[in-house]
This record gives C-alpha cells, structure tokens and sequence, in this order.
C-alpha cells in the first residue's frame, strides 16, 4: 500500500498514546509506506520540534489550532522544509466547516474547544489552548444541515461543553439546546463533557423540558475524597456533587448517568481511595470511565510529593472496576422486560444477523433484524437480556417497526433501575 500522506491525529490525555504514536512512526518509516507525515492533534502541540528531532521522517507538525493550515505545511514541505505550526489563534477559533462523517445516523458537533478550567492533572488547556466558542448561529446551521441529511442523533462536543457561551450574543448551553430542540427530523441531541462546577439549574431544567435531549449525561467527578479533588483543582466539594446529582435526578428521574474518575492520584491515600469507592456506590453510574493517574508534562501534579505507586494504582483500579461492573449489570438487569425505543446505529460487531443501537439514555441493545428496518430507523424493542456493558432483545410487533421522531412526552414503558 502507498500514500502520498499519512496524517496522524493524537491524543495526549494519557501517556500511552503518546508512545504508541511514536511506534507508528517507527512502524510507517520501516515499511516505507508514506511520502509525507504529518503529525496533527495535541501530541504535535505538545512536543512540537522534539517530535522533528526524535522522527527524522516525520514532514510537518500541526497543532489542533492550526488544522486549518495543512495546504501551507504542504507547500511548506514540497519547498524542503520541515514545518512547525502550533498555538492558538483565540480570534479566528477553530475552522470546522468541513466535517467528514461516517455514520448516517450520528452527527458529532464541536461547539467549544479548549478549556479555561486548569485541573492540575490535565494537559488539555496547554494542549487545546483557551476556551473559544462557535456561534451559535452557525451551530444551528450546521445541525439542521444535518437532520435535513438523514442524521437522527447529534452528539455537541466540547471538553467543558456548558462553558459554551455563543461570542455573537452570549448565549449559553441551556439557550443553545433550546434552539436545537426545536429542529425537525432530529430524534436525540447529546452533549459531552459538562463541567460539574458550571452545571447550573438553568440547564436542568431544559433537559426536564424537551423529551429529545438525551436521557444521558456524562459528568465526570474524578475523586471521592475534598483533599483529592482540592489537590486536582477541580474547584467543587463531595458534597456540592452530590447535591448537583440529586437536583438533576429530581428533575429527570429517568437520567442515566456516566463519570470519570482518576485513581492513584498523587497523596491519595486508602482512605482517599475508599471515599472515591463510596461516592459510587451512592450515585450507582450506569458507565465509568477510570483511568490509573499517569504524570503529563507541564502539568502541576505531574511534580507533586506522594506519587502512587504503579501496583498500588492497579490494584485500586482493579477493586473499582469489580465495583462499577456490578452496578452496571445491576442496573441493566433491572430493564429485562422493558420496552425501550432503540435507534439503529448498524450491524451488531458480533452477529451481522443482528443489529446493534442505542437506547434514549445512551445503552447500548442488540437484537435480530427485523424485516423492513434499516440504519436510522427508532423501533421499540423488549429487552430479554443484561450483561454489565450491553443489552439484549427483539423488535417488538411484525408490522411497520418505525417510531416517530420522539416529541415531547415520554414514549416508552421502561422500568427504570
Ligand atoms: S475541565 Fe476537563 S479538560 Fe479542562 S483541565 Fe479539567 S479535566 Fe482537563
């Protein structure tokens, strides 16, 4: 196989990525499949030249600030040399005009990037740079160009998504999600990752107010313990999360609730740890996203006394994934015998006679294929079987399996957890 150009977009959230970008290169200048490399995404940001020195056959770097750029580093390249374009430039943003998509029934759509938050164990604002957001108008545009297209699903991105604030009229989150429900054709909108400390009344009540925005919710808490979480700088107590979670659940009972939590952060103690496992077991999440701590450059912590060690961390790990695991199979056990509306994202990765979608609040269910359905399509299906990850069931009735687009009151006849 032969390319005239390989880009590599990274990640540098984690360390592993890291390494294993520079395997691929390593992997890429072997085999001499490439002309030129590019290096893109938050890697490129972060190491900049080095990346040059260490990879003699990477061509250019480009930092997630200046994807729009890549044509000058190519022109840059043919002309012999070895550009570096990186920063941040907070008046033009972030050039997302063209978005190539690969699925017909989910939109992905970026409406803030950077973050101003500077959680001490967090590489993403040297990474992304500040918080820039897009206006909302051309949002909009973006989204009803999709649901015009077919796109069922819209999933905003951001990584602090409700510091959303639209430059034009200052608008935020809430008003934003307002304005999107109203668009026709579009059966769910999703937002990930909200900020627990900017996630304010205002918007729980638009998520208990329009059917269509999804019953699920990612927000990450990252530890159990005040000292953890002071030490990370995340700027909100144990208790003020727990007192967000009981207002969200108030209003919408039926929400189905993820997280992010750090384990082996540096001075987290057992008794730290404990307190990170009894903030779980409270709020029962129904997915937990949990990572052992690894140092990032430049970042506070990454220099902080009382580092963990690894096999205490992965020994934590462990305990908190025997933990979560029940809780998911408890809480998906206990929708065997619902009726829930599922949207058909393709072909389940294990049977190809089966599809696989997702339901209202983000689970995912597989079931036979009904005759006369196809990818886009909502069809209510009765959950027959649970395992800690996925759901089970068949499309109920023979006739037309097709829902529509859900609007306004509820739906579905699930039992909830
Ligand atoms: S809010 Fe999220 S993205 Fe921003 S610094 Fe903290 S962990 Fe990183």
């Amino acid at each position: 196989m032969r390319a005239d150009l390989i880009l590599l977009n990274t990640c540098s959230v984690r360390e592993k990525p890291v390494r294993k970008l520079l395997t691929r290169i390593g992997e890429l200048t072997k085999h001499n499949l490439s002309g030129i490399i590019g290096i893109c995404g938050c890697v490129a940001q972060q190491e900049g030249e080095d990346l040059l020195r260490r990879s003699p056959s990477v061509g250019f770097i480009l930092g997630p600030g200046q994807l729009h750029r890549v044509g000058e580093a190519l022109r840059a390249v043919d002309q012999g040399h070895r550009p570096v374009l990186t920063g941040f430039d907070t008046e033009t943003g972030y050039d997302v005009r063209t978005i190539f998509r690969t699925s017909s029934t989910r939109g992905m759509v970026t409406v803030i990037e950077g973050c101003n938050e500077y959680c001490t164990f967090c590489v993403v604002p040297y990474t992304r740079g500040p918080e820039v957001s897009r206006p909302m108008e051309t949002i909009l545009q973006e989204v009803r160009s999709l649901a015009r297209n077919g796109i069922r699903e819209v999933e905003l991105l951001g990584q602090t998504i409700n510091a959303y604030r639209c430059p034009a009229t200052g608008a935020d989150l809430a008003d934003l999600l307002e304005a999107l429900a109203g668009i026709e054709g579009l059966a769910r909108i999703r937002f990930i990752t909200s900020h627990p400390r900017l996630f304010d009344d205002r918007l729980i009540r638009v998520l208990a107010r329009h059917r269509h925005l999804s019953r699920y919710l990612h927000l990450p808490f990252q530890a159990g313990s005040d000292t953890v979480l002071a030490r990370m700088r995340r700027r909100y107590t144990r208790e003020e999360y727990l007192d967000l979670i009981g207002r969200i659940r108030a209003a919408v009972p039926d929400i189905n609730l993820s997280t992010d939590v750090i384990v082996g952060f540096p001075g987290e103690t057992e008794k730290d740890f404990r307190q990170t496992l009894d903030l779980l077991e409270s709020v029962r999440f129904g997915q937990v996203f949990a990572f052992a701590y690894s140092p990032r450059p430049r970042t506070p912590a990454a220099r902080y006394d009382a580092q963990v060690p690894e096999p205490v961390k992965k020994e934590r790990l462990a305990r908190l994934f025997e933990l979560t695991d029940a809780i998911s199979a408890e809480l998906n056990a206990a929708l065997v015998g619902s009726t829930l509306p599922v949207l058909i994202d393709g072909d389940s990765r294990r049977d190809p006679g089966d599809w696989q979608g997702r339901t209202e609040d983000n689970r995912v269910v597989n079931f036979p294929k009904p005759e006369a359905t196809a990818v886009g399509d909502i069809v209510t299906v009765r959950i027959t079987r649970a395992s800690a990850h996925s759901l089970y069931g068949e499309a109920m009735n023979t006739g037309p399996h097709r829902l529509p687009v859900l609007d306004g009151e509820p739906s579905d006849d699930r039992a909830t957890a």
